[in-house]
């Protein structure tokens, strides 16, 4: 039986092992009175706190899909397509993993398939090998494909929003800025990157989330100030690459 979402929910997406950045995201979605939270992969990799992140993704979350960190804080070999400052981050947190933890990130699905709903990471096409959606092309890709009328991934660390018109056609949206919602009205089928909690890459520092409201299909990105100077210091702490804690500033 496929499992039905809340009415409303909340998206979290490539934490990146930035404690500080998570527990800001989910004291939001606290405040807002979210109770279920879907989180769309990279628990891990870049930063100072993996094992305090999984374990309040584990609790917090109702489920969680496999991002390319994940898959290879526990698979050594996936890192070979790493670029050497994302790998030394991923080697030197991978060893400091309890079996547990790196038993949880081993079993952690590809794709959730939830009613009307798919969360995935980077591809639903092709999920092991983790391609970038930042195209009208790529997006093409994934949406000829899905039959969920709501695709919520994550990776890029960009938030964005593609929609598929029933009659074919897929064109990029226009992200309000937030608070202001945006509409994915059904029969349009839409994929949407909620942006990075942990490593924003969109020249906007601040962490990102999302909260969708099924009934209205009207999606609300959130971007919130949190303690980046305590984050770079995990990092520095932690023995990760300089280049980590610095681009956390620049949301770059
Ligand atoms: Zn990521």
């Amino acid at each position: 039986m496929i499992r039905r979402t809340a009415s409303r929910f909340g998206l979290i997406a490539d934490v990146h092992a930035n404690l500080q950045a998570l527990e800001t995201v989910l004291a939001h979605l606290d405040s807002e009175s979210v109770t279920e939270i879907w989180c769309l992969g990279d628990v891990v990799g870049y930063g100072g706190d993996p094992s305090a992140c999984i374990a309040i993704v584990r609790e917090r979350c109702a489920g969680t899909v496999r991002g390319n960190h994940d898959a290879a804080a526990v698979q050594p070999e996936l890192r070979a397509t790493f670029n050497p400052h994302a790998r030394a981050a991923i080697e030197s947190q991978a060893e400091l993993l309890e079996p547990a933890e790196r038993a949880w990130l081993a079993a952690l699905p590809p794709l959730i398939e939830l009613d009307d709903v798919v969360l995935l990471h980077g591809s639903a096409v092709d999920p092991a090998e983790f391609p970038y959606v930042l195209t009208e092309s790529d997006a093409r890709r994934e949406l000829e494909t899905q039959s969920a009328s709501w695709g919520f991934f994550g990776h890029t660390h960009v938030p964005a929003a593609w929609r598929r018109d029933p009659s074919g056609p897929v064109e990029g949206m226009v992200l309000p800025a937030p608070p202001a919602a945006l509409a994915l009205d059904p029969p349009g089928r839409y994929l949407v990157n909620p942006g990075a909690v942990g490593q924003p890459r969109n020249g906007d520092p601040r962490a990102s989330c999302a909260i969708f409201e099924r009934g209205s299909a009207r999606l609300h990105r959130v971007a919130l100030d949190y303690d980046i100077a305590a984050a770079q210091s995990a990092i520095r702490r932690a023995g990760m690459p300089a280049i980590e804690a610095q681009r956390l500033e620049v949301g770059r």
